[in-house]
């Protein structure tokens, strides 16, 4: 069985971070592992606490799993301080990690900060020069970017300046958009629109997260970069029409549909 590993925050409702992330990995039939970068308590009203863990602790999940079951494709989630970026990148270099993917996770879609700013910096000089795949939402392309993301020449200028810059595919992420749901991959000075469904469900907590370990884990399943985005495109827009609705706050999508 082909193996995937996580490094991201644990969300205590389930819906986003590691535990969607190994749910997803499940669902798309890869072995799933994770390193947490931190705790947060959270619901579908909102996060109620963060609680980082150390770099050097970090550094030990870290050797755990890549000196034991080997990693076939990393998906990195929320990384909150410069520190933590920093030991994820030197020990993905080390290791010789392949099939990355980097979701640069900012904001929880229930609006709540999940970076320190000074770590966005060290998130361009540590993580994006080793990711296979970049995998921005329009706010987050903005700030990487630094421009203003507003249209679709918009979203293929900011993919490009981004995709050069770090040498990466940039898979800019429509969702954030007010006339569609189509992702737009930009790739080797090519750029192709994935179409997306627009689907009308207000419980799309977790859904960065699980479009990016489902593309990591058909990666480590040793399909080619736009054949596992197709499928996971798929996987995203079944669990979001399953329509699953828990809490009192927008939910989570069903990772089991
Ligand atoms: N990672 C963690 C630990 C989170 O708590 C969240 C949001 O709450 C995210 C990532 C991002 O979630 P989404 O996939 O909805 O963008």
């Amino acid at each position: 069985m082909k193996t995937s590993l996580t490094i991201a925050g644990s969300d205590s409702s389930g819906g986003a971070g590691i535990q969607a992330d190994i749910k997803t990995m499940l669902a798309n039939n890869v072995y799933g592992m994770s390193a947490i970068t931190a705790l947060t308590a959270q619901n579908t009203m909102g996060v109620t606490g963060i609680m980082e863990v150390t770099p050097e602790f970090l550094q030990q999940q870290l050797d755990s799993v890549f000196t034991d079951i080997y990693p076939d494709a990393v998906k990195i989630g929320m990384v909150s301080s410069p520190q933590l970026i920093e030991t994820i990148a030197e020990n993905l270099s080390k290791y010789e990690a392949k099939n990355i993917v980097v979701d640069p996770v900012m904001i929880a879609t229930s609006g709540a900060d999940l970076i320190q700013e000074e770590a966005v910096s060290a998130l361009k000089e540590g993580l994006l020069p080793i990711a296979t795949v970049l995998t921005p939402n329009i706010p987050e392309a903005a700030v990487l970017a630094g421009m203003p993301v507003n249209n679709d020449d918009d979203m293929i200028e900011a993919a490009k300046i981004l995709s050069n810059a770090y040498g990466c595919a940039v898979l800019l992420k429509g969702g954030h958009s007010k006339t569609h749901a189509n992702d737009l991959l930009y790739s080797n000075d090519q750029y192709r629109w994935f179409k997306g469904e627009r689907i009308d469900n207000p419980n799309t907590h977790g859904t960065g997260c699980t479009l990016s370990s489902a593309i990591a884990s058909h990666l480590a399943n040793g399909h080619d970069l736009e054949t596992s985005i197709k499928f996971a495109k798929d996987y995203v827009t079944g669990a979001l029409r399953d329509m699953l609705d828990l809490g009192s706050g927008d939910g989570p999508l069903n990772h089991g549909w």
